[in-house]
């Protein structure tokens, strides 16, 4: 069933698990995503981010969701991932996404801020949620081998974050960027910040900046937990929390921050990546010699697996045997 995100991050906060959303390119993604909700019997989130069309064309991919949504056996949300503009935003909603994400984190706080509650006193009208974003998550460029643009798979946060994001941030990316000399102080969410904001807006849900990163980690990171203790407290009680950049953090600090207010979790670059390794690991097993609806095949069952491990590490549920 389609819901918006009001309905299923309420009742995610109070209940302290969070809902994972999946960026869905393709056909195979979304009905891998679909799957491991539906055997978990918990509500998901499909996205697409502005950045991954192309290839995957919004007016294409919207239907699919969309009628993958409606079928499913469980509370299913369409969401808009980092927006851009104003025009793929509105195109969004048009097709019946059900909530929106309008990405200004780049921009200064009061434009973020006005174009924010402008967004939602139209989107509200239509029972569509929106997310912002307060803080700075940098994008990296896409690796060589890679053809789709950078997103929750290819981006990166500042490097100078607890020291831990994977590569120098760059501007070369189509997503937000931060200069080279960001530091966390100024990278990272203030408390006050986003209760100021979330005030401003009525903006459902807040992407904050602990210490994340989009894409690969080179080192281990180290979330700054207290801080999503502190945005819990200053934030309306309406606003939720989101957290994207979650491939490579460890199991123990994802459970923190959902114990400190996260109820929703952006996970892609892992399940993306490791679908092409086990891919590759296979063509390479049999020389190559297989069909191509076995391929996809084989990479919907991965996700599938994988999309499950996931929610059920969001929802506190103990790993089992997939
Ligand atoms: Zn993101």
């Amino acid at each position: 069933m389609l819901v918006n995100l009001k309905e299923i991050l309420s009742q995610a906060e109070n209940a302290r698990y969070a809902v994972g959303c999946f960026n869905t390119p393709n056909p195979e993604t979304i009905q891998a995503v679909i799957a491991a909700a539906e055997e978990e019997q918990l509500p998901v989130i499909l996205a697409h981010a502005q950045s991954m069309d192309p290839p995957a064309l919004l007016e294409e991919i919207a239907p699919a969701m969309l009628r993958s949504a409606r079928r499913a056996s469980v509370p299913v949300c369409v969401h808009l991932d980092h927006g851009r503009d104003w025009r793929y935003v509105s195109r969004a909603m048009d097709l019946g996404f059900t909530s929106v994400m309008f990405d200004l984190s780049d921009k200064p706080f009061e434009e973020n801020a006005a174009e924010i509650q402008k967004l939602c006193q139209i989107a509200h009208d239509r029972q569509i949620t929106v997310e912002a974003e307060l803080g700075l998550l940098t994008a990296a460029p896409a690796p060589a081998t890679a053809s789709i643009p950078a997103t929750e798979s290819t981006a990166q946060s500042p490097s100078s974050a607890s020291g831990s994001a994977a590569q120098p941030p760059s501007t070369a990316s189509d997503s937000p960027a931060a200069p080279p000399s960001s530091a966390p102080s100024v990278s990272y969410t203030d408390p006050l910040q986003a209760a100021r904001f979330a005030r401003l807006t009525g903006v459902d849900a807040l992407t904050v900046c602990f210490g994340t990163a989009h894409g690969q980690y080179k080192l281990p990171p180290r979330l700054d937990i207290d801080r999503v203790h502190q945005i819990r407290r200053q934030l309306d009680a309406c606003c939720r929390i989101v957290m994207h950049g979650a491939s490579g953090v460890d199991d123990a600090q994802i459970r923190a921050a959902i114990e400190a207010g996260v109820s929703k979790i952006n996970y892609y670059s892992g399940i993306s990546r490791g679908c092409s390794q086990h891919i590759y690991s296979r063509l390479t097993q049999c020389g190559g010699n297989m069909h191509w609806h076995a391929v996809h095949q084989e990479a919907l069952q991965f996700m599938k697996r994988h999309a499950q491990e996931k929610i059920r590490l969001f929802a506190g549920r103990q790993p089992k045997e997939i």
